[in-house]
């Protein structure tokens, strides 16, 4: 078979129905896709060893000889054992395979092997188990620096390995997109050098000029691009000018005092709204540090000069949250507010629709269906988007557009994910930043533990204890389902036990909890429902609420005291600091328990920087550091291409070579209509395809 960028994966040997579905979930359906599935890290197999020398400790390679047939045996039924024995002339190694009966017939005595995987010593003999394997003239993935991918359900890292290598015969096809001055000015490796050695690199000096190039190609992009942006935006022109209004009207409407970070925000939004230029503010402030009020003063502000606001909310639970708040805090000072979210009835949101067209609704809230087509404002001056950091320069380009007068709104983003400045400044190009660095006083830190699956009885003790003082708890599973296809046996990812959230539900209700009243929230329930369990839960009805991540965000029940997080080592840190910000938000010393059964040590390690700090800021560092700016900001639908390689936070040398390069360029190209600078621009298209409009 002859396999070209765009072969589908269907026609790879070994690729059935089945597993092209599951290759899919990872989006990987061409050969194509493949190259640009970058390893998210290496395992050095150069290294062969004896037996007598293998290091009992990782996996290593020993090359070695069957010395029998295998043996297969039943042990019952689910589980079959092949063990064999096989000899080098320092020593002797014993192999068992769990429920790969296959290999009966598969090893033959006295052919040579390579097996790669950990040695064990037990007593006096040498064990392996589950090697990979290979035979020692056939050798592709030993004896060489293997790529490590990330996977789904179903592949593992061999299979996607071995596609991947036939998918290079097409590496050569890969278009040269960087200018060859740009390369040679910046020593940049080839494209078709730098796919190959990412997969499988020959050395350590060929992976990192790999990385190097690839890294720095998608900077460079992703500088172009911005550059584009800023420029739309450097001609936007004038924006509303709101009039001033006496902040102290405002604080009267609050049933507490701000605190002098809140105030200090409140002051630069309200400079930033009356200046007669568009605001682009992000501000920052860490779980429950009061980002609500700012948002609510901004909206307030722009009610007072005849002009409407619309605040995105992430979840249709917290935007009816909003809601109900703002309602409360705005409506006395005679600001309408208004709630549009997908699921309402088809007549309430025609209403709705009309009445924000119409300029009856002052202050709308809702979740993205706010700026969907076929919503249109009288004035919207001001667009907030709540929690929503990835919130940026991408979708500045269609807000014009929207406000019902051909000024581009004012924006606020707000979010409690701490995003380090220089990244913020490089994401958001020019946007300004305000920082909440201060939390409402009173409140006690919160108590973090993590916990065993042995301490279970006790914590459900815990639970009882925080009821019998009238406190309530939440307790979050990471799915709703059982996981339909954890990995089989055998395959490199582990199997997954995630909690049925519905079955515990039930479960708590009527064995542990028969006394008290238990709630469930999940995302796969109807709206009505969802708003239903929610708000049973905010009045104290509910005493214990089962709940998917659905609460993740912003959800604001003061009485709550505890949070119980069920398999916490799913989870990624940011996601658990927000998780944990829906307790402590009252007068209540509150506790967060991390409960987990991992047995790794790397996850323990990361619930245990969770215990030890509450600080925002340095648990994002960990997340970035952990999973890579790639899932931080990693979001298709927010407009900007997703980063692979590059490092945002780390590769400041690169990133600074790579900004240096794309404004020379575009020094002497402004639009890159030169031909030759043709294959950047189409990419640079291609890549903020989710932004069309930064080209005109
Ligand atoms: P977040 O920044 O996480 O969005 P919220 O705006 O939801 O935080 O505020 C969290 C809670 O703290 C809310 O119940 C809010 O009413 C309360 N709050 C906000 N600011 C203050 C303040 N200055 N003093 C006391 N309580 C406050
Ligand atoms: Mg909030």
């Amino acid at each position: 078979m002859e396999i070209t960028g765009r072969t589908s994966l269907i026609q790879f040997p070994g690729v059935g129905e089945a597993r092209a579905k599951k290759l899919e979930k990872l989006g990987l359906t061409s050969a194509g896709d493949l190259l640009t599935w970058y390893p998210r890290d290496y395992e050095d197999r150069r290294k062969i060893y004896t037996i007598r020398d293998a290091p009992p400790e990782g996996r290593v390679c020993v090359t070695a000889m069957a010395a029998e047939h295998p043996r297969l045996s039943r042990i019952r039924k689910g589980l079959e054992l092949v063990q064999v024995k096989v000899v080098d002339d320092t020593a002797a190694l014993h192999l068992t395979f769990f429920n790969q009966s296959y290999l009966e017939r598969a090893i033959k005595a006295g052919e040579e092997y390579i097996f790669y995987g950990s040695v064990e010593v037990q007593g006096r003999r040498k064990t392996m188990v589950n090697p990979i394997f290979e035979r020692v003239d056939r050798r592709s993935f030993t004896g060489c620096i293997m790529p490590v991918y990330r996977l789904t359900a179903g592949i593992s890292n061999h299979l996607l390995a071995s596609l991947t290598r036939q998918a290079m015969t097409c590496a050569g096809e890969a278009p040269e997109t960087l200018p060859q001055h740009i390369r040679q000015e910046h020593s940049l490796a080839a494209a078709e050098f730098s796919l190959k050695n990412i997969h499988f690199p020959e050395d350590e000096e060929a992976l990192s000029l790999a990385r190097r190039r690839l890294a720095f190609e998608e900077l460079f992009y992703l500088a172009v691009g911005l550059s584009f942006l800023k420029d739309r935006r450097g001609r936007e022109g004038d924006g509303f000018p709101l009039s001033p209004r006496p902040k102290e009207d405002f604080l009267s409407l609050l049933s507490f005092a701000p605190t002098q970070a809140q105030s200090r925000v409140m002051d630069e939004v309200a400079a930033d709204l009356t200046s007669g230029h568009p605001m682009n503010r992000l501000v920052q402030g860490d779980v429950g540090s009061g980002k609500t009020a700012v948002a609510a003063y901004a909206g307030w502000l722009c009610a007072g000069s005849g002009c409407q606001t619309a605040l995105m909310a992430p979840t249709e639970v917290l935007a009816e949250q909003h809601f109900k708040s703002l309602t409360q805090l705005l409506a006395p000072a005679g600001v309408r507010v208004g709630l549009l979210t997908g699921s309402m009835p088809a007549a309430e949101k025609k209403r709705t629709r009309a009445a924000l067209a119409s300029g009856e609704i002052d202050f709308a809230v809702g979740t993205h269906a706010l700026i969907s087509e076929g919503v249109a404002f009288r004035r919207l001056a001001l667009i907030v988007a709540d929690e929503q950091h990835r919130f940026g320069v991408a979708q500045r380009a269609t807000l014009a557009a929207k406000s019902g007068v051909g000024t581009p709104p004012h924006v606020l983003v707000m979010s409690a994910t701490p995003i380090p400045r220089t990244l913020a400044l490089i994401i958001y190009g020019d946007l300004d930043v305000s920082v909440i660095d201060q939390l409402p006083p009173g409140r006690t830190p919160i108590a973090t533990y993590v916990v065993r699956e042995d301490k279970r009885q006790r914590m459900y003790g815990f639970v009882r204890k925080q009821t019998d003082e009238g406190r309530q708890v939440y307790i979050i599973c990471p799915a709703v389902e059982e996981n339909p296809d954890a990995a089989l046996p055998g395959e490199e990812s582990p199997a997954l036990n995630l909690k049925a959230v519905k079955t515990y539900a039930e479960k708590l209700q009527k064995e542990v909890f028969p006394d008290l009243r238990v709630g469930l929230l999940h995302g796969k329930m109807k709206p009505r429902e969802k708003e239903a369990a929610m708000s049973a839960f905010a009045s104290g009805e509910t005493q214990v609420l089962v709940a998917t991540t659905v609460v993740e965000v912003g959800v604001d029940v003061p009485n709550a005291s505890l949070i119980i997080i069920e398999n916490a080592d799913r989870f990624g840190l940011s996601q658990l600091h927000q998780l944990r910000g829906r307790v402590g938000r009252g007068r209540h010393p509150s506790h967060c328990v991390l409960i987990t059964g991992t047995r790794s040590r790397e996850a323990m390690e990361r619930l245990h920087t969770l215990a030890s700090t509450t600080d925002g800021f340095k648990i994002s560092e960990e997340d970035l550091k952990a999973r890579g700016p790639g899932d931080f900001f990693g979001n298709r639908q927010h407009g900007l291409p997703q980063m692979k390689l590059a490092d945002l936070a780390g590769d400041m040398r690169l990133l600074s070579e790579a900004q240096e390069a794309a404004r020379s360029l575009l020094a002497r190209d402004p639009r890159l209509s030169h031909s030759e600078n043709r294959p950047v621009l189409d990419r640079v298209r291609q890549l903020f395809a989710d932004t069309p409009d930064i080209f005109n």
